[in-house]
């Protein structure tokens, strides 16, 4: 009991090393871009196809004292007014494309304009998660570099869920110096503000250039936001990835729901995803927060 107790103390301390100043400030926002469509066991592999089920298409904001962090940019827009965009992947995919599902309006149930985001740290470039990727000139975006390589020039069999489109607007003409933004190209891990409050981490499962984030909240703990490394909740808890058209690296997933089950143990974390359709009625919703 007396050890128990003392193990508590340390990690209070511990804790307490760690900008727990900054980590009061720090408020986390879900947000949805519409809705996909797909069979379930694209998305959990051996599970049923049909009937398929909507999923959501979720993507974060984080607000921290030295800037705003935006953790995936939906669907495109340009879906809104001109479903050819996707071309074939429209009518596979029924994404909800009625105008309030714009990222503007979205951020803006949260008083954010594009430009107040400091940071777009995207998980991948797939359609649903890089979309907007291009719709914010004066930010700093946060990518892999193997992702954006992929994003261009897809490697055999991963280029389906891409749309070069999306990422075109990040392209100057420069050949030397081809960033049309700011961008931090990453090939591992990122303390963003150097304070432990939000990690970006390099996972190979998804796709080539994956990446999760940790925030660190006051209340709540220490969230992982997974992007599609992490389909489904019931994924981790039983050790299932996605089909292989889904899965770049599979044993990259069964890694990071070991990781993720190990921080849940050992941290008390817990981890969002995107396209968890229970998980995701059960969030809080913006302008709802966690902190
Ligand atoms: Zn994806």
């Amino acid at each position: 009991m007396l050890g128990k107790a003392l193990a508590g103390i340390a990690a209070i301390a511990m804790s307490s090393c760690f900008s727990v100043a900054q980590a009061q400030d720090i408020k986390l926002y879900a947000f949805s871009s519409g809705a996909l469509t797909i069979g379930k066991g694209i998305l959990q592999n051996l599970g049923p196809l049909d009937p398929p089920i909507q999923i959501p298409v979720g993507f974060f904001v984080i607000k921290h004292p030295k800037g705003n962090v935006l953790f995936d940019t939906g669907n495109n827009d340009r879906i809104i007014k001109d479903p050819s965009y996707w071309g074939a992947a429209f009518n596979a995919l029924k994404p909800v494309n009625t105008p309030d599902m714009a990222i503007d309006t979205q951020l803006g149930k949260i008083g954010l304009k594009p430009d107040d985001i400091k940071y777009v740290v995207v998980s991948h470039l797939h359609l649903d998660h890089g979309g907007n990727v291009g719709k914010f000139p004066n930010s700093t975006i946060v990518v892999q570099r193997d992702e954006i390589q992929n994003a261009f020039w897809p490697k055999a069999g991963t280029g389906g869920p891409y749309m070069i489109g999306d990422v075109l607007p990040l392209r100057a003409e420069n050949k030397d110096y081809p960033n049309a933004v700011k961008m931090l190209q990453l090939e591992g891990d990122l303390d963003l503000f150097g304070d432990g409050t939000m990690v970006v981490k390099r996972w190979v499962a998804h796709t080539p250039g994956s990446q999760m984030m940790t925030v660190r909240l006051k209340n709540s703990g220490l969230i992982i936001l997974t992007g599609d490394n992490v389909y489904f909740r019931e994924n981790v808890e039983k050790s299932l990835p996605p089909n292989i058209v889904l899965a770049y690296n599979p044993s990259g997933f069964l890694t990071a729901y070991e990781w993720i089950r190990h921080m849940m143990a050992t941290e008390k974390a817990d981890f969002f995803t995107a396209h968890d359709p229970d998980a995701f009625k059960a969030m809080k919703k913006a302008p709802e927060f966690y902190d």
